[in-house]
């Protein structure tokens, strides 16, 4: 291999590591952080030579993540709770669904 080649080579790797790589996972760098990074990631390394495939991950990178939603679940204000167990239990029963015991509510109007 003479020194022009060897030049050629070499620029051509520089070519390819300066420009083409960032430029082909252009969707994974805007995507890092995002909650599907590593999808788009994989949708950008597996099919992005097909420019289908390339401009969906862009697409799917400049995407704004959604908005998760927080479920709380919290006894309804109805639910009995036990004083035995200490667990929340449906309204209107007179005893604990989870210990068996009785409400204080159902001792009191027994008396
Ligand atoms: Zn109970």
């Amino acid at each position: 291999m003479d020194n022009v080649t060897l030049i050629r080579v070499v620029a051509g790797c520089l070519f390819v590591a300066t420009i083409c790589l960032p430029l082909y996972f252009l969707p994974s760098i805007i995507a890092r952080g995002k909650r599907n990074a590593k999808a788009i990631f994989l949708l950008n390394l597996l099919a992005g030579w097909s420019v289908i495939g390339w401009v969906a991950a862009l697409i799917w990178a400049i995407m704004n993540d959604a908005v998760p939603v927080i479920i709380q679940q919290s006894p309804s204000a109805a639910a009995q709770l036990c004083a035995h167990c200490g667990k929340y239990s449906p309204p209107g029963g007179k005893f604990c669904s989870i210990c068996g015991q009785p409400f204080e509510s159902a001792i009191l109007a027994r008396q």
